[in-house]
């Protein structure tokens, strides 16, 4: 990236912005494909730098999703939409916060919840990827917007949980706090950690319930498809249940306690990253 552009972009950032993080990927010419990117597998080329090497992994993963992650939340809710469509009429969802007895939700009710985030605590610079100035941002703009799904097992449009798969676009500071990369809860919770994020947000709509057509339409389809399958599939074809690689990619490893549900894992770190939620459904402290 251009020193001068970077400057450019320093100079006009919000006064709320306290931390910058500046991620510099390489480019292959021939494909325009980014290399570079820590991977969710963990794995750190052997030729990497020893400051990369140094990294912890949830450092890896912060950086991961913290580069890739922007604008991703419309991208998300396209994919549970089309998942959706595929479950057959009458199919509901089981919500579970924490060790809270399990909760049935029409997933037909849902609803998008749209927020206006006010000053940004975070400016990400990515370069290497397409865009401005061969760069991305995050937090440049004083005002950006957000939107999470919104769930209800009351019926008649109240909003009883809200998803947010996107929260890693923050890195660090879009973790839970159970180090959890995505946020299930109340709203008022969601606008809690919202503060983790930015200055101030504001829901600005609540009455859409689809996402229209756009280039991320096939995509999101073949990946809820593939979502699908892999679902009905679960007890021949697992997958990792903090990052989601398949058996079929990866050797898993399986919780020992869990016999009912099974839960499998790709590696002792991503374990241990998922034991901090886990523990409160694991049928080990069930009995
Ligand atoms: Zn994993
Ligand atoms: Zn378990």
């Amino acid at each position: 990236m251009d020193p001068e552009v970077r400057r450019q972009i320093l100079g006009s950032k919000p006064a709320s912005v306290n931390q910058v993080r500046l991620h510099v990927f390489g480019i292959d010419s021939d494909s325009d494909e980014v290399t570079g990117t820590p991977s969710m597998n963990d794995i750190i080329h052997p030729d990497a730098s020893p400051e990369l090497q140094a990294l912890t992994f949830a450092q890896r993963e912060s950086i991961y999703h913290e580069s890739r992650g922007h604008d991703g939340c419309y991208k998300a809710i396209l994919l549970y939409q089309h998942l959706f469509d595929l479950c057959p009429a009458g199919q509901k969802l089981s919500i579970q916060i924490k060790n809270e007895a399990p909760v049935l939700v029409d997933p037909s009710a849902r609803k998008i919840l749209e927020f206006k985030m006010n000053g940004p605590k975070l400016l990400t610079i990515s370069t290497g990827l397409k865009g401005k100035d061969g760069a991305i941002l995050t937090g440049l703009g004083q005002e950006s917007s957000h939107s999470v799904l919104g769930f209800s097992c009351r019926g008649s449009g109240v909003v009883d949980f809200v998803v947010d798969m996107t929260r890693m676009q923050w890195g660090e500071a879009g973790r839970g706090s159970f180090g959890e990369t995505c946020y299930l809860g109340t709203e008022a919770g969601f606008v809690d950690i919202m503060a983790n994020v930015c200055d101030g947000v504001k829901e600005v709509g609540h009455d859409a319930t689809h996402v229209g057509p756009s280039e991320h339409t096939m995509t999101m389809e073949a990946c809820a498809t593939r979502v699908w399958e892999r679902w009905n599939n679960r007890d021949k074809e697992g997958w990792c249940d903090y990052c989601g690689v398949g058996a079929s990619e990866w050797p898993l490893l399986d919780c020992s306690a869990c016999k009912e549900t099974k839960l499998r894992y790709c590696c002792k770190e991503h374990q241990r990253a998922a034991w901090k939620l886990h523990k409160f459904t694991c049928e080990k402290k069930k009995t």
